[in-house]
């Protein structure tokens, strides 16, 4: 059974300072999301980050606001009890955080919407090699899609579980996220996101019957804009077999 609200909590210092340090924090704006105890949290503020951590615990959080008293007064620290999936986000320039892993997708996806300048996350490690599957191979999803047309994203190193307290069944990977324009021009970045989610949503169908099945999310002309002027070779493909190239396509006949 996995613990309430992802609670494992790493406890390998080194791990903790390799984090921390994998990007420059010092004066920066760094967003946490589940700080859980706070070990990283404090590995953060000992490298002079501005931190604001959001938390769902409320046990949790009233322990970091003891633990962490002189740094909130100073203005250092900034908690909110909350649920990072849906609550307001503090204004932040970077992400270092060791995610809930069942919120993962919807915090990454999040964070993608509302930008940031670099981001340190730690994954499930399948959940990080279907995140950084190549595009075109059987892995590739949504996420893997959207996370690498936006972003240069690479892992960093694994961790067993025996580095968290309770330990996982499962082994973590720490990916690093800068943002980055797309790799092929994007005309309209909502509708490519409307065309990604509708294409995966049917990852089974090839890409002319996810379309047709795409009429409730995607207007009906720009859907049949998209089919008349795509080749039969892409048509006839799943989604996972598309390379970031033809979902630019794809999106850019609906709005050339
Ligand atoms: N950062 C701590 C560490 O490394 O030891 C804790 C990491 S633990 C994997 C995940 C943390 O996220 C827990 O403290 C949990 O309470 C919190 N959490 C779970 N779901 C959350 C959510 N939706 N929003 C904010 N925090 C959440």
């Amino acid at each position: 059974m996995s613990a309430r609200n992802d609670q494992h909590f790493l406890i390998d210092k080194k791990a903790v300072e390799r984090i921390a340090g994998a990007i420059p924090v010092a004066g920066r704006m760094v967003l946490e999301i589940g700080p859980g105890k706070g070990v990283l949290t404090g590995a953060l503020l000992d490298r002079g980050a501005l931190v604001s951590a959001v938390e769902i615990d409320q046990d949790l959080v009233d322990s970091l606001a003891f633990e962490f008293a002189e740094e909130i007064r100073s203005g250092r620290f900034t908690l909110v009890h909350g649920d990072a999936v849906r609550c307001p986000l503090p204004p932040f320039d970077v992400v270092v955080s060791n995610l809930p892993y069942s919120a993962s997708s919807k915090i990454t996806f999040r964070l993608l919407d509302t930008g940031f300048e670099e981001a340190v996350l730690m994954y499930q490690k399948e959940f990080a090699q279907r995140m950084l599957a190549y595009p075109g191979t059987p892995e590739c999803g949504r996420l893997s899609i959207m996370v690498q047309t936006f972003c240069a994203a690479r892992s960093l190193f694994d961790l067993p579980p025996q580095a968290f307290s309770p330990a996982p069944q499962v082994r973590s990977t720490v990916v690093h996220l800068i943002p980055r324009d797309p790799l092929f021009p994007i005309n309209d970045p909502d509708l490519y996101a409307d065309i990604v989610r509708a294409l995966f949503s049917h990852r089974r169908k090839t890409v002319r019957n996810g379309l047709k099945s795409a009429a409730g999310m995607i207007d009906r002309d720009t859907l049949q804009q998209i089919m008349d002027g795509l080749p039969e070779e892409i048509l006839s493909l799943r989604p996972e077999a598309l390379y970031l190239e033809d979902f630019a396509t794809i999106a850019n006949l609906g709005c050339p």
